[in-house]
């Protein structure tokens, strides 16, 4: 298999490029000019690197690749929210979502296809895991919709948040490495750049060992062992205190706040009881709830929990000071959660 530039840390990047370079005799400063139409995101093939000669780039094409993508399908919603679902070179299909807001340009990215934890609520989990994604993959979908953005709303994508396809802590060592392309390579502030966990402890021990200051959102679903396992089979393999102790430390280390992201669902994890057990369960740590109606799928018979209930589970948080946001779910038209397009698309 060629090298994928995409999927190389700049150092390795500058090394292994150096070294294709000198062989064919060409000047130092080709490194560079190379490096710069891989992380501008200007070349997604060596044709479209028009600023080396025909010769380099046939040369290029023929030892690395820069890990072309290309959409199966496009969705877009009413709510400006666009879904891409990718077809990956084996044959897989992933999914990357765009969610533009006033002041941001979010895009949720996948870190696996498929994914083996097995979350009630999740497309995703229902058709299980297929396999890792490699560096490049996973960096290829900035790429793409990074393009697909300023060609669309003449911005950038300005925050990446790790929450679509996959558990991106079941897949450390790719996700660890696309980290560093994403921050070092092109440039993206580690405070702009989100890791969603349903709780590998391992992996947030590993994470917190980083320097950078990477966001983390944990998705919690409910404050109650039972209640969790039965939504969420991890809870069997990292219970809540385990858990809770390994996030205290992440916050201490890295000195940043905590999302939580919990899914309500009507009747099921929405009783205010529950609401005053997360107060309970959060005391002490500095983090940020975010409340979302569940986006139903199609093979559980779930509802979203109604406004009244949404806001009465808010509003016994914020009584007991934890800090609260209620979140639209976007792209609900296009079937944005996490799996579904690829569910629908077949
Ligand atoms: S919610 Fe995340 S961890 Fe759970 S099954 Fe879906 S993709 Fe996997």
């Amino acid at each position: 298999m060629k090298d994928e530039l995409l999927g190389l840390r700049p150092d390795d990047f500058s090394r292994r490029v150096r070294a294709f370079m000198e062989r064919r005799g060409e000047p130092a400063w080709r490194v560079d000019q190379l490096r710069d139409c891989v992380f501008n995101g200007k070349a997604r093939c060596f044709e479209e690197a028009t600023t080396l000669s025909t010769p380099l780039r046939a040369d290029l094409a023929q030892h690395f690749s820069l890990t072309p993508l290309e959409p199966d399908h496009v969705a877009r919603s009413a709510d400006g929210t666009v879904k891409h679902l990718w077809g990956l070179a084996d044959g897989e299909q992933i999914e990357s979502v765009l969610i533009p807001t006033s002041g941001r340009l979010t895009l949720c990215l996948s870190s696996q296809a498929g994914c083996a934890l097995g979350c009630l609520f999740c497309a995703t989990g229902h058709f299980g895991f297929r396999r890792q994604l490699r560096p490049a993959e996973i960096v290829a979908q900035y790429r793409e919709a990074s393009r697909f953005a300023q060609a669309e709303w003449g911005r950038p994508v300005s925050h990446v948040v790790y929450m679509g396809m996959g558990e991106p802590l079941a897949n450390l060592s790719a996700v660890h490495t696309s980290l560093d392309v994403l921050h070092q390579g092109f440039g993206l502030g580690s405070r702009r750049i989100t890791l969603s966990t349903v709780g590998l402890v391992p992996g947030i021990r590993e994470l917190a060992r980083r320097p950078e200051q990477f966001g983390l959102a944990v998705s919690l679903h409910s404050p109650d062992h039972e209640l969790r396992a039965r939504l969420m089979p991890v809870e069997k393999r990292y219970p809540l205190p385990a858990l809770f102790e390994a996030l205290r430390e992440y916050a201490r280390v890295r000195g940043r706040r905590i999302t939580f992201e919990y899914t309500l669902i009507d009747g099921v994890n929405d009783h205010p009881e529950l609401a005053r057990q997360l107060a309970d369960l959060v005391r002490g740590l500095s983090c940020f709830v975010n409340l979302i109606p569940l986006n139903p799928i199609p093979f559980v018979d779930w509802q979203p929990s109604p406004p009244h209930r949404v806001a009465a589970f808010a509003g016994t948080l914020r009584k007991h000071g934890v800090e609260t946001a209620v979140r639209t779910p976007r792209g609900r038209d296009i079937a944005a959660a996490c799996g579904q397009l690829r569910l629908s698309a077949g």
